[in-house]
């Protein structure tokens, strides 16, 4: 076998070339249902980094699988080109954003293809393209038919020195810095676009609990981003400053309220800071939102709690937050633990209020109340020192409480806000807007004066868009006045909302997308992609396509059925990232070792959704173990072997088939690393098997097959050369996916009995120090063993031993069936059942080669009957008893 290396540039190149003009990964418009296997598109930002060639991995093997599989395949790819970092990229550069993007989208996608993904590349996307977000701006104008539009005044960053509106990545530091000038950023008041997503808080939490192929972690995080609660709303009054409104989803504690506490920018708490020293710092100095721990400051004030009429003191406090609820709240120390630990700190009253639910209760008796003073009992129960209340279950008192206070209502609140789309930028989709100068308002563009396109990019410290004023002034559609456009630009979000659609017809001019063949390609099969898109990119998407779905009859409710998050590539347990300076350069590893060694390298690193540790020696080792897998082939092809079809010839067959049936399996869970294990296995068996004996030539020749097969979904341009080598026509891309029956259960029988055995032989050489093995036997256990064993597997009985000796044919066995009875007792909790005797005896006999060929002896393998009482004693059922002939 030769050692040298295989030119893997000349390999991969040569087959890219081939992919490319057989058109191997186009998907025809006409294909019925394709399966969509889609990686969340790239930012171009300069190169492709490890975690672009994981995501990218990923989908690309998943989606060869499926073709492999004979199904059609939809794998585009495009870009996310619109974004800030182009636009500081193209300041620092001297150039503009737009000839930036468009040589990073070059540099990727030579990348992309050098990392041989098969993507369909006649269906790539652009956001920055006319042809593109002409669509946004359509989608745009059209939510805003629907109502889902809404214009209205929200905070944003202002630097005072620039005049300009500056985007949250252009505030630096903890003290919020412009990031031109350094001047102090300030917050102002602009009117900005959003849009409703609040409209769909209900179903896109409702349908979380049916996504059941995405992670729970990524529901969980929807979930709680949505923010559902339901609970009562009611009015405390706070002297001189009348009534305010306080949300709780615990009504039921209302009689244990000892104090009232308001957000650090709600309206009471602004107007106290201009005459409270105290509150004034707290506010700008001291509230910490996001700290652990609550801080808040007293008050002057009182407020008045509308059930019992006590006056409670009023605190302004950190962990009330304006934009959850009413930004003001009952605090309940003895049923809530923040409320706790900040009543315990402030040294405020703590009442028991309800007390957990007696477990004989008789359903009237007030019981005892709790003790609370060193934690809260958050839990339901039954209300105590609560006045006529007291006896009440939780969920009574709150329906009665909601109902009998004069200023109670029921409501639910969402953590969801709207989603503000105005971005103070150029690099993005122009909102198509005018605001006319006649009075008609903000005037929002019909279909026909699409796309509003990007002016030519002004270098400027503010907004290029407010410095194009040619660009700028335009006429009103309405009255045909002197109007102004929207200088603000959209959030690149709305891009990604909907891409994976404009992928089923790209080149469409009349609408964003095909509807009847988006209505048979949808939804995406597989989605795999960053945890950092759990919740906006992965909601909004969500939002889109439920609003096409009811007004525009997308006949699909949910764009993503399955999806997968995947795990970080990590450099000595550190997330690689340029600043750090632990960067592995996927193009250097490439040149070095290949696509396919990166490929086949961190797909069998780690289960996707896991991290893992980027390390040389493993490319080595796989830039290996495909060298040798070369060399494998060559020596087949060239020398065709001439073996027997005999008892190794079975087991090799056997193996052949339990790999690929176990290898298409993983492939269908997307556990790669599984299916690549049991690849590299079935190589090592067969190396083993051509280093012992000639092999049969068929059943080589087979194993050889299965194995390039099993392996193109990720190592595709080996796969093909080694295809092409064995002989067969056409691509190994497009080839028929092997296919196998077996019993797994039998198979992991097999696989366990022929593994103890090699181990045990393994200790027995080393413990003993025998040197020169001259004879091996392998003697299989007695029936009556498999007979005890099976029973001590089913028996639930205390006495085993018992349970056994009732058994004549293994009480007949006298002192030996009383030792193996002890043993079984003393492992009865692991204890598991193995295959038959003769099924043993079997899977021993043609695995015994392997004993043969590590230990240079002979091995026999023999039946109890043929054996000595005195080795029985050792056999027992998946670990038969063995002996060494010692030739020293
Ligand atoms: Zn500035
Ligand atoms: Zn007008």
């Amino acid at each position: 076998m030769s050692d040298a290396e295989y030119d893997h540039a000349a390999v991969e190149r040569r087959w890219q070339e081939a992919w490319d003009e057989a058109d191997v990964y186009r998907t025809p418009d006409d294909v019925e249902d394709p399966t969509y296997v889609l990686g969340m598109y790239p930012y171009p930002s300069g190169k492709l980094h490890m975690g672009h060639v994981r995501n990218y991995t990923i989908t690309d093997a998943y989606a060869r699988y499926r073709r492999l599989r004979g199904d059609d395949v939809l794998h585009p790819m495009g870009w996310d080109a619109f974004g800030l970092p182009a636009e500081n990229a193209a300041k620092e550069r001297d150039t503009n954003p737009r000839d930036w993007t468009f040589d990073c989208i070059e540099t990727m996608r030579d990348q992309m293809e050098s990392m041989g993904f098969g993507y369909d590349w006649e269906r790539e996307i652009t956001t920055c393209t006319p042809d593109y977000y002409e669509w946004n701006q359509w989608l745009f104008s059209w939510f805003h038919e629907e109502g889902l539009v809404d214009r209205r005044d929200a905070e944003v960053n202002w630097c005072p020195h620039c005049e300009t509106v500056l985007a949250d990545e252009q505030v630096e530091g903890e003290a919020e810095l412009c990031w031109r000038c350094d001047t102090p950023v300030e917050q102002r008041e602009l009117e900005q676009w959003f849009l409703k997503i609040t409209e769909y808080a209900d179903e896109l939490l409702e349908d979380i609990d049916d996504l059941e192929g995405w992670p729970n972690s990524v529901r969980q995080m929807q979930r709680n981003w949505i923010g559902r609660q339901e609970g009562t709303e009611l009015e405390f009054s706070i002297d001189g400053h009348g009534s305010v409104d306080a949300f709780t989803t615990r009504v039921d504690t209302i009689h244990g309220a000892t104090f009232f506490a308001l957000a650090p920018d709600h309206p009471i708490s602004e107007g106290l800071a201009e005459t409270d020293e105290d509150v004034r710092r707290f506010i700008e100095e001291e509230a910490d939102p996001e700290g652990d721990e609550p801080n808040g400051v007293e008050t002057d004030l009182t407020a008045t709690n509308p059930v019992t009429g006590e006056e409670i003191p009023v605190y302004v406090a950190d962990f009330v937050l304006s934009d959850v609820g009413t930004g003001a709240l009952m605090a309940v120390p003895g049923h809530d633990e923040r409320d706790h630990a900040f009543a315990t700190k402030m040294d405020e009253e703590i009442v028991p209020v309800v007390a957990p639910e007696p477990e004989d209760w008789d359903g009237e008796t007030v019981p005892e109340a709790p003790d609370v003073s060193e934690e809260a009992y958050t839990e339901d129960g039954v209300l105590v020192n609560s006045g006529e209340y007291s006896g009440l279950e939780s969920d009574v008192a709150r329906e009665r409480l909601t109902d009998e206070i004069d200023t109670a209502e029921w409501t639910t609140q969402y953590q969801l806000r709207d989603w503000g789309i105005s971005r103070q930028r150029y690099w993005g989709t122009p909102i198509p807007v005018v605001h006319c100068h006649d009075g008609c308002g903000s005037v929002v563009l019909p279909e026909e004066d699409l796309p509003v396109e990007l002016p030519e990019f002004i270098n400027t410290t503010g907004n290029p868009l407010d410095a194009a004023e040619e660009w700028k002034e335009t006429t009103c559609p309405d009255c045909g006045g002197d109007a102004t456009r929207e200088t603000d630009t959209m959030d690149t979000f709305v891009d990604s909302s909907w891409y994976f659609l404009r992928y089923v017809s790209p080149d469409l001019v009349e609408a964003p997308f095909d509807l009847e063949r988006a209505n048979d390609w949808m939804p995406v099969d597989q989605y795999v992609g960053g945890i950092e898109h759990a919740v906006m990119h992965l909601l909004y998407s969500r939002f889109f396509t439920k609003v096409l779905a009811d007004h525009e009859g997308l006949e699909h409710r949910e764009p993503f059925a399955n999806l997968l998050a995947q795990g970080m590539v990590q450099l000595e347990g550190e997330k690689m990232s340029k600043s750090k300076g632990n960067v592995v350069s996927p193009q250097r590893i490439v040149e070095e070792y290949g696509a396919d060694t990166a490929r086949l390298f961190m797909m069998q690193a780690a289960q996707p959704e896991r991290d893992f540790d980027w390390s040389e020696e493993g490319v080595r080792s796989t830039y290996a173990f495909l060298n040798r897998l070369k060399g494998m082939v060559e020596d087949y092809t060239a020398n065709e072997p001439n073996g027997e079809d005999d008892a190794v010839a079975s087991y090799v067959d056997s193996e052949i088939d339990a790999t690929v049936a176990i290898a298409t399996e993983k492939y269908d869970e997307l556990t790669f690393n599984r299916a690549l294990r049991q690849t590299q296995d079935l190589v090592r068996t067969l190396r083993q098997y051509a280093d012992y004996a000639e092999p049969h030539a068929t059943t080589y020749e087979r194993g050889l097959s299965a194995v390039v097969r099993l392996l193109a979904p990720v190592a595709p341009h080996i796969a093909e050369e080694l295809y092409d080598e064995l002989g067969y026509d056409g691509f190994a891309a497009a080839a028929e996916w092997p296919t196998a029956e077996v019993d797994r259960d039998h198979v992991r029988k097999r696989r366990q009995l022929v593994e103890n055995t090699r181990e045990d032989v393994r200790d027995i050489v080393d413990v003993a120090g025998i040197e020169d093995p001259t004879e091996l036997d392998v003697v299989v256990a007695p029936d009556w063993k498999y007979d005890a064993l099976e029973i001590a597997v089913e028996s639930d009985a205390d006495n085993l031993i018992g349970e056994l000796m009732g058994e004549d044919h293994i009480r007949e066995q006298g002192d030996a069936a009383a030792d193996y009875g002890q043993d079984l007792q003393a492992e009865r909790e692991a204890l598991s059942t193995t295959l038959e005797p003769e099924a043993e005896y079997d899977a021993l006999e043609s695995a015994a080669w392997l004993l043969e060929r590590e230990f240079e002896a002979p091995v026999s393998v023999r039946r109890a009957e043929e054996a000595d009482e005195s080795v029985l004693k050792n056999a027992e059922p998946g670990r038969p008893a063995i002996e060494i002939e010692d030739g020293n």
